[in-house]
């Protein structure tokens, strides 16, 4: 069968880059191992996603963000990040900005159903479930795949958008620097006493992470980190003791809580490819750059990548140029590394200084946080990025000029 472009995964990212592809007049395969029952209605999967302007405005431009309900979407007024049991926190309060939000929480299975709604809109999207790709073949002119059931599948271009543990990725021979942070998320919502007045709250606590994302109706998405071995005992609690035992961890934060749904584990694994591209192959979303969850932007970089590809693939066809050739795929690789390095890059170093407890290391970090607090540029700069608000005054002036990222 023959088609333009063959995506592996029918998650976030291929389904995105699928449907912006489509709207180009490509024809597109998409394959996943998972049933149509499953990528049409998603199970709950814990994720609560803190999604930024950005990547909400690109949600939108696909067609999506109308169809996620506007009372499953939850406003962060302002975040806090509390160092150890230090009563400072380093403060970000968009009001700054002119914003009313830093951003939105979603959870990841409506933003899933609700780009798999999109791309079952478009004629020129095929969708093959319960796939698995079993082969994958690149030449100068073309790619073949194979699936496990011997149907064979040709295009100008695949694309690997099948998790951070990709095996097209690596049975093409790209090689990626995977960082095992030897520790475990756990994800799960309560419902509690005290209101949250919309704040999330990032804790980094001495025996562990923990972070507080504010959903309506006094709810929070409540994600906690441990060693891997002390997680398995927190999962393997009752909902009444869990919630006792977060109790204790929050100290008071809350007041008293209730669980509010499952707990789901995440290990923590980093994940950064050291090539997003090769012939006529290309590596999106956590395929490509697979963040820690505590900066929460795997999803936020993985969508801006996909419009970023798609803004080179765009201009590529406009050209009349092959969307398989290296230029477009580069011109992505070269913009998505300076999206996502330096925050990858961060995110390792700050957990390396965050799960040490040594004497020296808790003064760096104290250090670091009074010094973030007391730097407003700093923190305006951020919150400009994350609000896509212009930021007033001098500070302006001085930003350098923003790469071109699409749209
Ligand atoms: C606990 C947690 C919290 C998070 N919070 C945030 C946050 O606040 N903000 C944020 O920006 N990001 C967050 N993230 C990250 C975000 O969830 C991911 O970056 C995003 O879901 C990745 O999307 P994706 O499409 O690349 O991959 P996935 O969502 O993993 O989808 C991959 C798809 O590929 C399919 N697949 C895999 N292998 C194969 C194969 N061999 N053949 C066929 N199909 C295959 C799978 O079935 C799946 O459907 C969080 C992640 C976790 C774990």
């Amino acid at each position: 069968m023959v088609y333009d472009i063959l995506v592996v995964g029918a998650g976030p990212a291929g389904l995105a880059l699928s449907s912006l592809m489509a709207d180009m007049g490509q024809k597109i395969a998409i394959f996943d191992r998972q049933s149509e029952k499953s990528l049409a209605n998603p199970a709950f999967d814990g994720r609560d996603i803190a999604l930024s302007e950005k990547s909400r405005q690109i949600l939108d431009t696909l067609g999506a963000w109308q169809h996620i309900d506007p009372d499953q979407v939850s406003p962060i007024r302002c975040a806090k990040v509390h160092d150890g049991d230090a009563p400072s926190s380093l403060v970000f309060d968009p009001a700054r900005t002119g914003s009313d939000r830093l951003g939105n929480i979603i959870s990841n299975h409506f933003i899933r159903k609700a780009l798999y709604d999109v791309a079952k809109t478009k004629a020129n999207i095929t969708l093959f479930c319960g796939a698995e790709v079993s082969a994958l073949h690149r030449s100068d002119t073309s790619v073949t795949m194979a699936l496990s059931d011997g149907t064979v599948f040709t295009g100008a271009l695949a694309v690997a958008a099948d998790t951070r543990f990709s095996k097209i990725r690596q049975s093409s021979g790209i090689m990626a620097d995977m960082h095992d942070f030897g520790q475990t998320m756990i994800v799960g919502r309560m419902k509690h006493e005290k209101p949250h007045h919309h704040i999330a709250h990032e804790l980094f606590r001495y025996d562990g992470g923990l972070a507080v994302l504010p959903i309506n109706g006094n709810k929070a998405s409540i994600v906690q980190t441990f060693a891997a071995e002390t997680a398995s005992t927190f999962m393997d609690m009752d909902d009444d003791a869990y919630a006792r035992a977060t109790e204790v961890r929050l100290k008071g934060l809350l007041g008293g809580l209730e669980c509010n749904g499952e707990r789901r584990a995440y290990p923590l694994v980093g994940v950064y490819a050291c090539n997003f591209c090769t012939d006529r192959l290309v590596l999106i979303g956590d395929a490509a750059v697979g963040m820690h969850p505590v900066t929460a932007h795997g999803f936020n970089f993985g969508i801006q990548g996909v419009a970023n590809l798609a803004g080179h693939l765009r201009m590529a066809l406009a050209k009349g140029r092959d969307i398989g050739a290296a230029g477009a795929l580069k011109a992505y690789e070269r913009d998505h590394r300076r999206l996502c390095w330096p925050l990858y890059q961060m995110t390792e170093k700050m957990m390396a200084l965050y799960t040490n407890t040594t004497l020296p290391a808790r003064l760096a970090r104290k250090a670091a946080l009074h010094a973030a607090q007391a730097f407003q540029p700093g923190k305006d700069i951020i919150m400009a990025k994350l609000t896509r608000t212009p930021i007033s005054g001098l500070l302006a002036n001085k930003l350098p000029a923003r790469p071109r990222l699409f749209m």
